[in-house]
C-alpha cells in the first residue's frame, strides 16, 4: 500500500490526462495559456493504464479520478476509462471537468464505465462566466451538466471557486440552482496554485464567509456523518436535508492530517501532495522497461516522503513550480 511516515494511507489517485485547457480561468492560468507539455513528454494511453493498474492491483488504490488541464480534451479518454474499469479489483472512476465538452461525451463515458463527474462552474451569469474563464461557454457547461445527470453519472457534483468582487455575491444563487437541478454543490477556497502567482490570502473568500452568505438564505445543519474522515469537503444539510452543500476549506481548515491522495501528472511524475515542491519520475522507469514491482516500489518511496502538511500557513510557504492545471486539481 501507499503508506507515508505519518501513518496515512493513500487510496485515492488523481491522474492528470493533459495540462491543456479550452478555458482560461483567471485563478488558474493566464490568458495566453502556458507552455504545454509536448507529445513525447505526455504519457501514452497505454502508459496511463499500466500505472493505474499498478496503483490498483499492487498499491491498494480504490478510487481513480481523471483530471487535468481539461481531461475531455484527451482523445483516448473513453478507452482509458474502459480499460481502467476492467481492472480487478475495479476502482471507482470519476472525472473532474469544466463541462464544456460533456454534452457530447457523457453517454460514451458512462458506457465506458465512468461512475461520477465533478463539473466546475463558478457563476450562472454569462458575462461573469466570460470574465472568469475568458471564454463564452456557459451554455455548453449547463448542457454538459444536464447530460451527465441524464447519463447516470450521479451524484453530479458542481465545484465553485468564489473570487471577491467577481462572483462572491452568487453563493446562494448557485446553491438554489444546484438544488433545483439535483446537483451537489461544493465551494472550494481559492488556493495559491495559479500560474501567475497572483493569489493573495487577504483576497480569498474564506469558508466562514461562504457559510455566512449561504446562511442568509438557507438553514444549514452540519451533517452528522461528515465527521470529515478523509473527505476534504465538510458538508451541511440544506433546509433540513436531504440535499447538502460542501465547503472545501483547503486554506483555512486544511485536511492534511487525513489526506488519502496520491497524484500522477500527465508526464508521469508522482506528487505526494498538491503543494509538494518535489516529484518522483515514473516515466523514465516505465520507458526503460522496469517491471511493475520496481515501479510500485518507486511510488511507495515517493509517498513515504510526504510532508505532514501543505505548509500553507508558514510564512516560508513557497508555491509549487507547477500550477494547478499541470498538477491536476
Ligand atoms: N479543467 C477541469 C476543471 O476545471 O474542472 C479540471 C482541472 S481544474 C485544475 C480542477 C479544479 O481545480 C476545478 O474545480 C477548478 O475550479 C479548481 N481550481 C483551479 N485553480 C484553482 C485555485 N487556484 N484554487 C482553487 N481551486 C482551483
Ligand atoms: Fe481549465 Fe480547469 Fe484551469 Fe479552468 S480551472 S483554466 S477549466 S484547468
Amino acid at each position: 500500500m501507499l503508506l507515508d511516515s505519518f501513518g496515512r494511507i493513500a487510496t485515492d489517485l488523481r491522474v492528470s490526462l493533459t495540462d491543456r485547457c479550452n478555458l482560461r480561468c483567471t485563478y488558474c492560468m493566464p490568458e495566453e495559456g502556458l507552455q504545454w507539455l509536448s507529445k513525447p513528454e505526455l504519457l501514452t494511453d497505454e502508459e496511463i493504464v499500466r500505472l493505474v493498474s499498478i496503483a490498483v492491483t499492487d498499491l491498494g488504490v480504490t478510487e481513480v479520478r481523471f483530471t487535468g488541464g481539461e481531461p475531455l480534451l484527451r482523445p483516448g479518454l473513453a478507452s482509458i476509462v474502459e480499460r481502467c474499469s476492467a481492472l480487478v479489483p475495479r476502482p471507482q472512476l470519476s472525472l473532474t471537468t469544466n463541462g464544456v465538452g460533456l454534452a457530447r461525451t457523457a453517454d460514451a463515458l458512462r458506457a465506458a464505465g465512468l461512475d461520477r463527474v465533478n463539473v466546475s462552474l463558478d457563476t450562472l451569469r454569462p458575462e461573469v462566466f466570460r470574465t472568469l474563464t475568458r471564454r463564452d461557454r456557459l451554455d455548453d457547461v449547463v448542457k454538459g451538466l444536464s447530460a451527465a445527470h441524464a447519463s447516470g453519472l450521479t451524484p453530479v457534483k458542481v465545484n465553485a471557486v468564489l473570487i471577491r468582487g467577481v462572483n462572491d455575491g452568487e453563493a446562494a444563487d448557485l446553491l438554489g440552482w444546484a438544488l433545483e437541478h439535483d446537483y451537489e454543490l461544493r465551494f472550494i477556497e481559492q488556493m495559491p496554485l495559479d500560474a501567475q502567482h497572483g493569489w493573495q490570502r487577504g483576497d480569498m473568500v474564506t469558508a466562514a464567509e461562504i457559510l455566512d452568505r449561504l446562511s442568509a438564505r438557507f438553514t444549514l445543519t452540519p451533517e452528522v456523518s461528515s465527521v470529515r474522515g478523509s473527505a476534504p469537503a465538510e458538508r451541511w444539510l440544506v433546509d433540513g436535508g436531504p440535499s447538502r452543500v460542501g465547503v472545501i476549506a483547503s486554506v483555512t481548515r486544511p485536511f492534511c492530517r487525513v489526506c488519502d491522495r496520491t497524484r500522477l501528472t500527465a508526464d508521469g511524475q508522482v506528487r505526494n501532495c498538491l503543494f509538494a515542491r518535489e516529484e518522483s519520475d515514473l516515466r523514465t522507469a516505465l520507458r526503460s522497461g522496469a517491471p511493475d514491482q520496481d515501479i510500485a516500489e518507486r511510488w511507495r518511496a515517493a509517498m513515504w516522503g510526504k510532508n505532514a502538511g501543505s505548509g500553507l500557513d508558514a510564512p516560508s510557504f513557497l508555491q509549487p513550480r507547477r500550477p494547478m492545471s499541470a498538477i491536476g486539481g
